[in-house]
């Protein structure tokens, strides 16, 4: 991780409560966590998850209800999400790594992340419609 020796503590902090969840998580859960560790506040919470998506560390996607859930970047995971329980299902592996290093050599951007979610019915909500 390039930018890591540039962390502050906070930021740091914020950072290594991320790499120990294994599901993305809001910045209210996170906040959650991470206070029964030290005293920090949601807003450097928050600010804190903000910088790290502009170093190309953290990464946010929405859930069904609009949150933001955060992940490392280096997590690269996609998701089938169902509209009705709001379950969201990893896919097992990245369907579109080609298409990211293609990009990355043909527009002058430097691509830091990117997103691909699935949604729909899942199998127990298929069987039981409300
Ligand atoms: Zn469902
Ligand atoms: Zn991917």
């Amino acid at each position: 991780m390039p930018y890591q020796a540039r962390l502050t503590r906070n930021q740091q902090a914020v950072l290594d409560g991320l790499s120990q969840q294994t599901q993305p998580i809001s910045a209210q859960a996170l906040y959650s966590v991470l206070r029964q560790q030290q005293a920090i506040g949601l807003a450097t919470v928050y600010r804190a998850l903000e910088t790290l998506k502009l170093r190309g560390v953290v990464q946010s996607r929405a859930s069904t209800n609009g949150e933001a859930l955060y992940s490392l970047v280096k997590q690269d995971q996609h998701y089938l999400t169902c509209l009705q329980c709001g379950r969201s299902v990893p896919l097992d592996h990245c369907p579109v790594p080609e298409l990211e290093a293609h990009l990355q050599h043909s527009v002058p951007f430097k691509i830091y992340y990117h997103t691909l979610e699935f949604f729909g019915l899942c199998e127990p909500c298929i069987q039981q419609p409300k």
